[in-house]
């Protein structure tokens, strides 16, 4: 359980009446995910938990972009002091650390018993498309758009595959293998999202949806969150999940994706990073 006195430094945490709303407040990262800002974030949601008044849960973001995804710079780098980070030396030390903060905190969201609600606005990139995808309803902001280029970066996506349950078979395999992004009219098409408002509305939108949903009594809602759940589970999807998840790992320690990583290393910012990912998938022979 959370200490209430704790001040969070990479989120906000307010209660509005039924309405407890968590900000990533990292908008000078476009909100990257680093080891604090997901503890942070964990955090909240165990206020939220305990929290008799609240009955929904509104996840936002500050600044232009939603997320940009997992702190990649936190990672490889040494921007900060992180247990985490010597732990990814070893495979099994990657594979604790992404079970931990990534795999199970997400679930924890998907699991959260009170109906959430994502607002997205901007660039809602990989582990921030799956945070996103944790909540029940998704509110877009139209200058969302929505990416998970990783695979040239050798990355088996990320730790949940989320892309098959959101956009269907055919388009969540065109989506990875292309990298392509996915704009706010084509998520809603998709499903991906419930709706799109502009830009300068989502906040109002996304709690005018969240005071709706605040109507139903606790418990109904509780059960049938749960119930819709269970029908994906029956679908298969935790399971999914479980199998991607090792299918990720052994991506992660594979010779290839080990050369790519140290070729990341030497590379001094994320935009080299980036032409390396976009010019084909080995840079270290590039660099010879
Ligand atoms: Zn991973």
């Amino acid at each position: 359980m959370s200490d209430p006195s704790h001040q969070f430094r990479k989120i906000r945490y307010e209660v509005d009446g039924a309405v407890a709303t968590i900000t990533l407040a990292r908008p000078e990262v476009a909100n990257a995910q680093d080891t604090e800002l997901i503890d942070e974030v964990d955090d909240a949601f165990d206020r939220a938990e305990a929290d008799d008044d609240v009955r929904v849960v509104i996840l936002a973001a500050d600044g232009r972009h939603f997320s940009s995804g997992h702190d990649l710079k936190a990672l490889v780098g040494d921007v900060e002091p992180d247990e985490w980070r010597r732990l990814r030396e070893t495979p099994e030390g990657k594979f604790r650390h992404e079970q931990v903060m990534y795999f199970d905190r997400c679930l924890r969201i998907y699991d959260f018993r009170k109906p959430t609600i994502a607002a997205v606005q901007g660039s809602c990139v990989a582990a921030g498309l799956m945070l996103a995808t944790m909540c029940d309803l998704i509110v877009a902001a139209d200058d969302a758009v929505f990416s998970n280029p990783v695979l040239r970066m050798t990355g088996a996506g990320v730790e949940l595959l989320v892309e098959p349950w959101e956009l269907g078979m055919r388009k969540a395999k065109e989506f990875l293998f292309t990298g392509d992004k996915i704009d706010a009219q084509e998520a809603w098409r998709l499903g991906l999202v419930n709706k799109v408002v502009p830009r300068d509305e989502l906040a109002s939108a996304t709690r005018e949806l969240a005071d709706k949903v605040a109507l139903v009594p606790p418990i109904t809602a509780e059960m049938v969150k749960g119930s819709i759940n269970h029908t994906f589970e029956l679908m298969g999807k935790r399971q999914s999940w479980q199998y991607h998840f090792m299918a990720h790992h052994f991506t992660h320690n594979t010779a290839t994706a080990l050369e790519a990583l140290e070729a990341r290393k030497q590379r001094t910012s994320m935009k080299e990073v980036f032409a390396d990912r976009d010019a084909g998938d080995d840079p270290t022979a590039k660099r010879a």
